[in-house]
């Protein structure tokens, strides 16, 4: 779809309950065409600063009343749902998925934030005795800075609002410079159900990340994003203590036993390595395939690429959409190239599919093995080494040799013995005949660099507290 020539007025930022108004604005790219079609505001570092003493102030009601919270939380649901539509069709635009994925993304941000209204901050009585009783409280930390990376904006946001919410805290939140244009929407449908400072969104560039991990006022950073910048993030952290959950990158491998259920696999797999055009944290990114069944298992893949319609998230029935941005592309090219160099076969896609478009066919390859880029780094991107192995403790060998522990899946016609493979994976996720299932109820976290702490459930919302035990006598 082309880009109309006029743009939209700038989104705005909202700091203490009110549209702030732009100083300075940069473009927003729809990566279907590669045209700017939006302008979103650029923070500045006295915005900033607005956004940090406005969640300040916030937090001293906001931590009082526990069932307010649980009700404004199911408000905001409400309100989410009722911008279905308008939410999802900026995702499409800014992110590139299908709009029927954006719309499930949309629902899903709803689903997590009432799904975080219900959960329990239970008090544990550790002792009740003549000599008096101990009691063990989660306390809210103060003023959270969330940052989140383009591939979920919306969903990823409320993973962080929402318990961080519950749990009585305050929220600034800034999305990826690449997708900011639904937060912000977010954040403004929220203006009205969320008291004046509980929720500030502001937008802007990595520096702006860097200025909010280094502010003095937050006391807790919830960062989802890559390695690299996880780790700045966590030294940042380090100069004044504040507390930091950290969901970094994976390189999630997928193993199938020689026993595994051919068709149903294969659909699985496919799915769980190409949703999201591969943009997923825990996509599967590497495949080992016992040799009885790999040429089988390449052919009924190969298959399923080359039938899968890929165009503008717009499109009826479009199934992909392109890569994000330009820089994600270029590097998804550099590893397919550098594959290709090193012998790999190509088993279908492998090329660009579009000038201005930033779209990459699915692309699957064998004859590749650790030691090549592809399948040691991150690919972030619809490309898939399938590498094969005789016996099993080989598989998890290399499954497990990486610095990233993010998710694993095993697949085979025997759950149990699926199981007990899982359980030698280093991996904060395992799944056994699938991949990818991620609920609000369960936690999820990353093993190794793959992060710190947990997302999700209850133990996702213990990250945004402080133990606190009280002896009464
Ligand atoms: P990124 O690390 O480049 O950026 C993520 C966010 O951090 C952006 O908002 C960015 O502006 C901000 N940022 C950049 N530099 C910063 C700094 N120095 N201090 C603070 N913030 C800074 O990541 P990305 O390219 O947006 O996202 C892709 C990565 O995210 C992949 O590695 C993917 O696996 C990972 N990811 C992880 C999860 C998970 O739950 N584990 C989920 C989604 C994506």
């Amino acid at each position: 779809m082309a880009e109309p020539a006029t743009r939209p007025q700038p989104f705005s930022m909202t700091l203490d309950g009110a549209p702030e108004p732009a100083v300075a604005t940069f473009g927003v790219i729809n990566p279907a065409c590669g045209t700017v079609f939006a302008d979103a505001p650029e923070c500045t570092r006295a915005q900033l600063d607005a956004a940090m003493e406005s969640a300040e102030s916030a937090f001293a009601n906001w931590r009082r009343d526990e069932e307010a919270r649980r009700q404004a939380l199911h408000s905001a649901a409400d309100v989410v749902r009722d911008e279905a539509d308008t939410l999802a069709s900026l995702l499409t635009r800014e992110q590139g998925k299908p709009l029927a994925r954006a719309k499930e993304e949309v629902y899903g941000t709803a689903a997590w934030l009432d799904y975080s209204a219900g959960i329990e901050l239970a008090v544990e009585v550790v002792e009740d005795s003549d000599a008096g009783r101990i009691e063990v409280r989660r306390r809210p930390l103060g003023v959270v800075a969330a940052i989140t990376p383009w591939n979920y904006p919306l969903l990823l946001a409320v993973w962080k609002i929402g318990p961080a919410l519950l749990a009585g805290n305050t929220v600034v939140l800034k999305p990826s410079p690449h997708t900011p244009l639904a937060t912000l929407k977010l954040g403004e449908v929220l203006r009205g159900v969320l008291p004046d400072g509980v929720l500030n969104v502001v937008c802007g560039g990595d520096q702006l990340g860097a200025w909010m991990t280094h502010h003095e006022i937050p006391r807790k950073i919830s960062f989802t994003g890559s390695v690299a910048t996880g780790k700045k993030v966590a030294a940042a952290a380090a100069i004044d203590l504040k507390r930091a959950t950290l969901e970094l990158g994976g390189n999630d491998p997928a193993i199938v036993l020689a026993d595994a259920d051919l068709e149903s696999a294969a659909e699985g797999l496919f799915w769980g390595a190409f949703q999201n055009s591969g943009q997923v944290c825990s996509a599967i990114k590497r495949l080992y395939v016992h040799e009885d069944l790999a040429e089988a298992l390449l052919a009924s893949l190969a298959r399923r690429a080359s039938a899968v319609k890929m165009g503008d998230g717009f499109e009826d029935g479009v199934e992909l959409g392109p890569v994000n941005n330009r820089c994600q592309l270029e590097r998804v090219v550099e590893l397919v190239e550098d594959a290709r160099d090193r012998g790999a076969i190509l088993h279908a896609g492998g090329h660009r599919t579009d000038e201005e478009g930033y779209f990459f066919e699915p692309t699957l390859m064998s004859e590749v093995a650790e030691g090549v880029r592809i399948v040691d780094e991150e690919q972030f991107g619809p490309v898939l080494p399938v590498m094969t192995f005789t016996e099993i403790d080989e598989a998890v060998a290399r499954a497990n040799d990486t610095t990233l522990g993010l998710s694993a899946s095993v697949w085979s016609a025997d759950a149990e013995r699926g199981a007990d493979v899982a359980a030698e994976l280093e991996c904060g996720t395992a799944w056994v005949n699938q991949h990818l299932s991620i609920v609000p109820n369960a936690p999820f976290g990353g093993a190794k660099w793959s992060g710190i702490r947990v997302e999700n459930g209850r133990w996702g919302v213990e990250g945004f507290t402080q133990l606190q035990t009280l002896h009464v006598r």
